[in-house]
């Protein structure tokens, strides 16, 4: 069936802070110039931020150079940080540590990422960009002569057999004289285009960890507008990687989380698990007793840092923020370098704009890649390369490395660590320790169903699976054989489950995938990489109100 297209001089896929950033540079730069530049953003999730989990804490560097005047234009940046705390958690004590230097939050804002892109949403369409949130992108467009020519989005009203319902509507084509693709960390077309244009060739692999959060409304009483808490340890073994934030938004409000490096070895171990019980610490609990949980989510994080980053550009097109992975990993923080290189791509696309004559389509962004390059993002991203490789060595030795790298060395080691990736590290099951997990207390601790109910996650049922396996035998031959199927464990929304027939007997891999949160963990953990994590009818997945 044919499908109908539309045209603009840049697609932006995605509205995030990175893809946001990036149209209103545009726009910006546009009206500066006198001339008439179309922009478009497309975005997965029902409207702008429904799809946006973050901590977070915000750095407002690349905000107050994209919009100096924020405060008066009404930046939803309430709570400014005003106390860092950071823990060592034992089984039963919280012994506090001086706080790394770039855990230092003066100046930064704590707030919800979700709400920020909803402000910035209204500002891009303020200057005239058109927003279309409900419409995943779902397949990259070439031309002939392989350039990108923009993107599609998926067909509405395929059954789960494959064939058109009577709500069938066709995907229609976004065709850009240039694309960025703004598809936050593991994005499904990223990977296609990663692959397709060799971008990763001679750079390191992308590594990742995953954040499971939680948002409380806690006991006024216990409430510390702006305090911000990170622990380490406890209930973590020394050999993986992860800890907490607890971050003292405005109206009492509580974010909550732990994130775990993807490169954990042990398949019994189950991320959601162990956040449950880290709430559970004397040191803890206190805070979230007599409080009212009010949402839950989990993202995947990218933790490959400065030796990770691809080539970020290819014919007709370049990757953006979490999608190419700008994340300073110690300061657990994207936001500020997916929104700067948003704008440097911008200036790049604009600058090629100028110079293509008439439609003619601008060749490959070069220009980005140097924009960021001499920009304070690499600059950043340098200087702590080695920091996460460092806890390869377990909590102790990173902690070490870390200290030395920063405060001997100040980010000058001549060497560079190295990464492999994350689904390689998983030991068989049977050579590994079994986890005790405690049942859930319904006060400050809950099971996986309860919580994702409280994401409001919701996928039409009657459509493809958009947890695809490569090869169907694998989950129960390789993953149940030699893991005991992982996926039942790190999947922080229990879509993976093995059943049985009435005697036990005939294991098979059911997959819930209507309770997918997008956290697109499977798609990085599966030992043998044949789950393929693929986009499901735009406007399915969580409705995050203010993650
Ligand atoms: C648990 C956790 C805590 C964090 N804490 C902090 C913090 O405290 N401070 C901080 O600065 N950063 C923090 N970060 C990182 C920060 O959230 C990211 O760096 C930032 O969100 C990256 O912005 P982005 O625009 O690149 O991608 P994202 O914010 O991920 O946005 C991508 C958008 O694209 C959409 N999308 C993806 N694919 C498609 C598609 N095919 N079609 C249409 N739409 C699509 C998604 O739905 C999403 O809305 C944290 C991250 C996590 C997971
Ligand atoms: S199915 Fe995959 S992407 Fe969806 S919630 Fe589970 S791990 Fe995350």
């Amino acid at each position: 069936m044919e499908r109908e297209s539309m045209s603009y001089d840049v697609v932006i896929v995605g509205g995030g802070p990175s893809g946001l950033s990036a149209a209103i540079r545009l726009k910006q730069l546009a009206a500066a110039a006198g001339r008439e530049t179309s922009v478009c953003v497309i975005e997965k999730g029902a409207e702008i931020g429904a799809h946006i989990l973050s901590g977070a804490v915000f750095e407002p560097i690349a905000l107050n150079e994209l919009i100096p005047d924020w405060r008066e234009k009404g930046a939803p940046l309430n709570t400014p940080a005003v106390d860092d705390n950071f823990l060592l958690l034992t089984k039963k004590h919280a012994l506090r540590l001086p706080t790394p230097p770039q855990m230092h939050n003066k100046g930064n804002y704590i707030i919800s990422l979700g709400n920020l892109c909803r402000w910035l949403a209204q500002q891009a369409e303020g200057l005239g960009v058109e927003i279309y949130p409900g419409f995943a992108a779902a397949e990259v467009l070439y031309d002939d002569s392989g350039r990108v020519k923009g993107v599609a989005t998926g067909n509405m009203g395929i059954g789960k057999d494959g064939q058109p319902t009577g709500s069938f509507t066709p995907g229609v084509e976004l065709h850009g004289r240039l694309t960025l693709f703004a598809e936050g960390c593991r994005g499904s077309l990223t990977k296609t285009l990663v692959h397709r244009f060799n971008l990763r060739d001679g750079i390191d692999p992308q590594t990742y960890g995953i954040g499971i959060k939680e948002l409380w409304e806690i006991d006024p009483a216990k409430h510390v507008q702006g305090k911000i808490v990170h622990t380490v340890g406890w209930p973590l073994t020394s050999d993986v990687y992860g800890g907490s934030f607890l971050y003292h938004l405005e109206n009492n409000q509580v974010a909550v989380g732990f994130v775990i490096g993807l490169d954990y070895s042990n398949p019994w171990l189950n991320p959601f698990e162990e956040f449950q019980r880290f709430k559970t610490h004397p040191a803890i609990r206190p805070i979230f007793e007599g409080g009212r949980r009010v949402a839950y989510g989990a993202r995947a994080i990218n933790e490959g840092g400065f030796q990770a980053i691809p080539k970020l550009t290819f014919p007709g097109g370049a990757l953006i923020g979490c999608a190419a992975g700008f994340l300073n990993v110690p300061k657990i923080k994207g936001s500020h370098t997916a929104m700067k290189t948003g704008m440097l791509a911008a200036e790049a696309a604009f600058e090629g704009l100028v110079a293509a004559s008439g439609d003619e389509a601008p060749v490959e962004l070069a220009s980005y890649s140097d924009k960021v390059k001499q920009s304070w993002v690499w600059a950043e991203l340098k200087k702590v390369r080695n920091i996460r490789p460092s806890f390869h060595l377990g909590m102790w030795g990173g902690l070490l490395g870390s200290a030395i790298d920063t405060y001997v060395l100040r980010g000058h080691a001549p060497w560079t660590f190295h990464h492999t990736p994350d689904h390689t590290h998983l030991m068989k099951a049977n050579e590994a320790m079994t986890i005790d997990y405690p049942k859930p207390d319904g006060v400050v601790s809950f099971d996986r169903l309860s919580s994702v109910f409280l994401s409001s996650t919701n996928h039409e049922e009657n459509q493809p699976p958009h947890l695809t396996l490569k090869d169907p035998r694998v989950p129960i031959e390789v993953n149940l054989a030699l893991y005991e199927a992982p996926e039942q464990r790190y999947c922080p929304a229990g879509v993976y489950e093995i059943v049985r027939d009435a005697e036990g007997l005939n294991p098979r891999l059911q997959i819930n995938a209507q309770n997918c949160v997008h956290c697109k963990t499977c798609d990085i953990k599966d030992p043998t990489q044949n789950i393929n994590w693929v986009v499901p009818e735009g406007a399915g997945g969580p409705n995050y109100p203010n993650m």
